[in-house]
């Protein structure tokens, strides 16, 4: 037999609290790119080299952001 604790704990659940686990599975994968710390959020940054301009997002932790964000007067709007 192919036991699978996780398929069974799942299969126990009600949809409820699979949602809920979902939500928890989410941010607990959430890890910063720069120091890899969980709880990271969504950044939108957008890069302009030469004519291009390209749009992403990283997962930064809220640390990072205040320690690696450009100051207000070299950031551009
Ligand atoms: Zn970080």
């Amino acid at each position: 037999m192919n036991a699978d604790p996780v398929k069974d704990a799942l299969d126990g659940m009600s949809a409820k609290q699979l949602e809920r686990m979902r939500e928890l599975i989410d941010r607990r994968l959430a890890s910063c790119v720069i120091d890899g710390t969980d709880g990271a959020v969504p950044v939108r940054c957008t890069a302009k080299m030469n004519a291009n301009s390209l749009t992403f997002t990283l997962l930064l932790c809220p640390a990072c952001i205040e320690k690696h964000r450009l100051p207000e007067s070299r950031s551009e709007a």
